[in-house]
């Protein structure tokens, strides 16, 4: 096997076991990468020579016989809205094309810190604004498993790179299933937090009251060893918990039994796959097997949720982007006054779905339509909090679909906004009540393409989304999903 075939655990137990140096493993991915890019394009700014000085730090601080921690050498791709320290941030925009922080985010001093050799930044819906990673300024990336359909988004890089091995974990960010949908295209675990479970510090925000960062990885075990290491209290982030972080790892092989599991009715109407309610319903049964009571469960104000995640989330993005003027960050069109400059490098410097949450976004906060739609909003998502209170009174974990079908083709809902928006049906609702939520690839489509099925629990309780996904994950045959990519030269 090779070593860009490994799981982290694998590979850090490998590096601990000093069979292999870090600078091994970190060129086994850089060429890997090398290999794939071309079809897959799921990185905007490679760094091999950081991945490599990173490496070589630990294999020198480990020769030197110092204790290092588990993730020491084992490489790490990075979503482009999650700063880094001399390496350009863009968000897959124009605004910020050539921007490079002058500090880290806090999640990347600590993955530094623990000796995560850096390999670049990964691909992205513009601003982390869509579902298919076709909003990037740039390009597109491409599902690994099908190179004529959409990885998914917004974190849809980071998602693609695990998948074709040119990363073995990467970080993403969920504002409304952005680490949980291109994960479940590409076949790959993804983890959204509680939120305050991780700091956002640092990471250029999208609807500042339900972003989070947290781990895509190939096996639920490496998901929780990369949470583990980013999660807790930072007091760069006061919305961050002092709740303590427990180790995951232990709890991994806890299994199921006596768990109360909700079978959420509200995912599998008419427009499903029937593959995905087969899915989710095959897990609930495997569930069932392990010991768990599954039990029908229902958030009756869902419905309402996605017009809900879509004003807010526009409401914030439309506060939030005003930084962007062209004095403090990024891209500056000069203009023969003050407001022609910022409307020409706000002009230019951004993607048309940018521009339509903005538009949408100015006008729900407009003093007219204000109580119409941001309140009604506001609203809807007390009521989805609510559901989400009373569920996790009766149940440990909800189980439900991630996606009403597997990774849709490039061009398919690109044109048709409202499509798009539609297919986000079952990931919006969470992260309106803060909740965590794990993606675990489960089972495959018609087109043979993965699909996953999504698990999630009362905040802080990502220990036990951790213990039903790995039971699942076991029960599928405990080997990662790999495509089948024939990249020349391989
Ligand atoms: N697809 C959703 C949207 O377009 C979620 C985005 C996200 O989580 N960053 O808003």
């Amino acid at each position: 096997m090779k070593l860009y075939e490994m799981t982290a655990l694998e590979l850090s137990r490998l590096l601990q076991e000093k069979e292999v140096s870090a600078v091994e493993v970190a060129r086994s991915f850089i060429e890997r990468a090398d290999a794939v890019e071309p079809l897959v394009q799921a990185y905007i700014t490679r760094t091999p020579e950081e991945a490599l000085a990173g490496a070589e730090a630990v294999d020198a601080k480990r020769s030197r016989g110092e204790v290092l921690p588990p993730l020491a050498g084992v490489p790490l791709a990075i979503k482009d809205n999650i700063c880094t320290r001399g390496v350009r941030t863009t968000c897959a925009s124009r605004f910020l094309e050539d921007y490079v922080p002058p500090g880290d985010a806090s999640v990347i001093s600590k993955v530094r810190a623990a000796g995560m050799p850096l390999l670049g930044k990964t691909n992205m819906d513009e601003f982390a604004m869509g579902s298919s990673t076709e909003n990037s300024a740039f390009f597109p990336t491409r599902n690994p498993w099908d190179l004529s359909r959409v990885p998914g988004g917004s974190s849809g890089g980071s998602a693609a790179a695990v998948s074709a091995g040119a990363a073995p974990l990467a970080l993403g960010s969920d504002t409304g299933g952005s680490i949980r949908q291109p994960a479940a295209f590409c076949g790959v675990v993804g983890l959204r937090p509680t939120y305050g479970r991780v700091s956002r510090a640092g990471v250029v925000a999208l609807a500042s009251s339900m972003d989070q960062v947290g781990p895509i990885a190939l096996t639920v075990a490496d998901a929780a060893l990369l949470l583990e290491l980013i999660a807790g209290e930072d007091k760069a982030d006061f919305t961050t918990s002092s709740e303590p972080v427990p180790s995951y790892l232990d709890v991994l092989s806890q299994g199921v039994q006596g768990l109360r599991v909700g079978l959420l009715v509200e995912d599998g109407p008419a427009n499903f796959d029937p593959a995905v309610v087969a899915a989710v319903q095959k897990a609930a049964r495997k569930l069932e097997e392990g010991g768990a009571v599954v039990e029908e469960a229902s958030l009756p104000h869902v419905s309402y949720a996605l017009e809900a995640y879509q004003l807010i989330c526009a409401a914030e993005v439309s506060s939030n982007l005003g930084r962007f003027d062209g004095v403090r960050y990024g891209r500056c069109v000069a203009g023969e006054n003050v407001y022609a400059m910022f409307s020409r490098s706000r002009g230019e410097g951004f993607g048309p779905e940018v521009k339509r949450r903005l538009l949408l976004g100015t006008y729900v906060l407009s003093k007219k339509q204000y109580d119409a739609y941001y309140l009604q909003a506001l609203r809807v998502r007390a009521l989805v909090c609510r559901d989400y209170q009373s569920a996790f009174k009766r149940f440990d974990l909800l189980l439900g679909a991630v996606t009403p079908t597997a990774a849709f083709k490039l061009g398919e809902k690109v044109d048709d906004p409202l499509a798009m928006y539609h297919a986000d049906i079952c990931i919006v609702h969470g992260p309106l009540a803060g909740v965590p939520a794990i993606s675990v690839p489960y089972g495959f489509d018609g087109d043979g393409l993965p699909l996953g099925v999504q698990l999630t629990a009362a905040p802080y309780r990502e220990e036990l989304l951790f213990r039903a996904a790995h039971f699942l994950e076991q029960s599928r045959g405990a080997e990662p999903l790999r495509p089948q990519l024939s990249p020349s030269g391989l």
